[in-house]
């Protein structure tokens, strides 16, 4: 029998680009008959937050957010309706299924075709152009929800869809082999404690910088294998080269939203090592053209990744190589982790409970 679907549902509403989120109870549902083909009903079983929902909310970046907008795209729940006439057969009504930044894209044009989904001219983004998992039932696509592995917990597999896939598809697109040194800026905080657990899993020697004890404790727990504190250090560059054997890294995995970790990179990274930009920063890069070309470096752009990396990534959490360290919170608590976010106030990921 199809479960019960309500007219309405708690749900995060960004009423108009910069407002103050509202938190209602009375936010329509759509009805399993007015799905368009393609188009599933999820029940969310929760969610993470995503510094970039910050974004979302103030419409601070060069592409525009819609309006009014439900945020969200870590999401995990159950799918309970499908378009009718969907001609997708891998996903049906009960699976586990996770919502991740892409929404969807066309699968049929160049960038597709080439597994550059995330690049499709047509992509929908969720919690961005499309509402997001701030909501209790969110529409979503079959052809790019995540199934979720049977072993790997919903809340545990929540920020693995947004966090997770951006490091993991970083760290792949890194050109590193095993054994060679990764540098990770921001290491202890919650993009850099994912991308130390999976370039640990794939082989790489993870220098990790970050401060502070907590940060130490938890990076080299996670199998980080130099630690350097940028509070204590007096020449970050020096320690870098010291610590990798006087060569410097092979990569750089950089997701701050500053610009002075991308210089810093071309000096602490040996003669063709590649910087992989993960974070976004609205600026100009930045790194000295000189160095980059006569030490043969490379700058890649990473962005999330595709439906593979999506289900790589949660595979090797599933087998539990990387664990996200997160709390749990309710959806009425999200304008307070915005605003702990806004201060810089939060370590780790959130995770909502949509269920109560
Ligand atoms: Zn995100
Ligand atoms: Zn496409």
């Amino acid at each position: 029998m199809a479960p019960s679907i309500p007219n309405v549902q708690k749900a995060a509403v960004i009423p108009a680009v910069g407002a103050a989120i509202e938190v209602r109870d009375n936010h329509p549902v759509k009805q399993p008959k007015d799905l368009a083909p393609g188009e599933c009903l999820v029940k969310m079983e929760c969610t993470g937050v995503c510094h970039t929902d910050l974004h979302a909310k103030k419409g601070d970046w060069p592409i525009p957010p819609m309006s009014p907008l439900i945020g969200g795209h870590e999401g995990v729940g159950e799918v309970v309706a499908i378009g009718a006439s969907t001609t997708n057969q891998n996903i049906k009504i009960g699976d586990r299924v996770g919502i991740k930044w892409l929404a969807d894209s066309c699968l049929d044009c160049e960038m597709c075709r080439k597994g550059y989904e995330q690049n499709c001219s047509k992509a929908k983004l969720s919690g961005y152009t499309v509402d997001g998992t701030f909501s209790q039932y969110v529409v979503s696509y079959v052809n790019h929800v995540t199934p979720i592995p049977k072993s790997l917990g919903s809340t545990d597999a929540a920020s693995i869809l947004c966090a997770g896939v951006t490091v993991y598809g970083a760290i792949k697109r890194s050109n590193t082999h095993i054994g060679d040194w990764i540098i990770i800026p921001g290491a202890g905080g919650g993009l850099g404690h994912l991308a130390v657990q999976y370039a640990n899993a794939m082989g790489l020697r993870v220098v990790a910088i970050d401060t502070g004890e907590e940060k130490k404790k938890l990076v080299l727990k996670l199998g980080a294998e130099k630690w350097i504190d940028f509070k204590e250090s007096k020449d970050i560059v020096k320690d870098i080269l010291a610590a990798t054997g006087g060569e410097g890294g092979h990569a750089a995995i950089v997701t701050a939203a500053s610009t002075s970790g991308y210089a810093q990179a071309v000096d602490y990274l040996r003669p063709t090592g590649t910087i992989v930009c993960v974070g976004l920063p609205n600026d100009a890069l930045g790194a000295n053209i000189f160095w980059v070309v006569f030490k043969s470096i490379r700058i890649v752009g990473s962005y999330v990744g595709n439906r593979q990396d999506a289900i790589e990534a949660l595979d090797i959490a599933a087998a539990g190589k990387v664990k996200v360290q997160f709390e749990m919170r309710k959806l009425a608590d999200l304008k307070s982790v915005y605003e702990g976010l806004e201060e810089g106030k939060i370590a780790g990921r959130m995770v909502l409970d949509m269920r109560t």
